[in-house]
């Protein structure tokens, strides 16, 4: 038995692309590009770029958003990779700064269940989009939707060691709240940058599986 808790973000980590930025390609015209644009500079954090993005669309409803959800595709060695974790008996969570619509949908897709999930909420009204951030935290510096460093420190147990996946900007307050790190894409290039060394590189949930094999 492995005495860990593991900490892992779900688009361009589990799945093979990002949810949500597919959903506005596919969706939203080309409006979305604006606020897109803010974040990437930094000037607005993630949570005031998806507010802004889901304001932009109208009559909208659940069977679009299940239709949307059953064309993204997940890690193919995830779910495996899940078999031995609970067979490790390693607390598994899901710290994602997208939708829980969409996370819960595609899950099931691949009859996965029984995973703690915390993410922002949406839900439709209407025919609008509203959009709910139970996790967000607004003096953490990045202002995600999802404060991951804080759903880390709240949620830790004293007696396990942290482990953590992901891929992008909102696993980058996480990073420091880990006690070791599986990075791909701007995580990656953050933890070299910032001399972050409890890190190795990933690319899929086999190379993690087998990793964790040797702890
Ligand atoms: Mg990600
Ligand atoms: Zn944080």
């Amino acid at each position: 038995m492995k005495n860990y808790q593991f900490f892992c973000d779900f688009d361009g980590t589990i799945t093979k692309e990002d949810t949500l930025n597919k959903f506005l390609r596919v969706y939203a015209g080309d409006k979305w590009l604006e606020s897109e644009k803010e974040w990437l500079q930094g000037k607005i954090g993630s949570k005031e770029c998806i507010e802004k993005q889901m304001q932009l669309f109208a009559n909208v409803d659940y069977n679009l958003l299940d239709n949307f959800a059953d064309s993204i595709e997940i890690d193919e060695t995830f779910v495996d990779f899940l078999n031995y974790i609970k067979s490790q008996d390693i607390d598994f969570y899901i710290v994602s700064d997208g939708f829980d619509y969409f996370i819960e949908r595609i899950l099931k897709n691949y009859n996965i269940s029984d995973i703690k999930i915390f993410s922002n909420v949406l839900k439709i009204k209407d025919g609008k989009f509203q959009t709910f951030f139970p996790n967000y935290d607004q003096s953490c510096t990045p202002r995600s939707g999802v404060c991951k460093c804080n759903v880390i420190k709240t949620n830790r147990i004293v007696t396990k060691r942290v482990l953590y996946a992901g891929d992008g900007m909102s696993d980058f307050c996480a990073s420091k709240n880990a006690d070791f790190l599986f990075a791909k894409g701007r995580l990656l290039e953050y933890c070299k940058n910032t001399k972050i060394d409890n890190m190795i590189e990933f690319n899929s949930f086999k190379e993690i599986k087998d990793y964790i094999k040797l702890l």
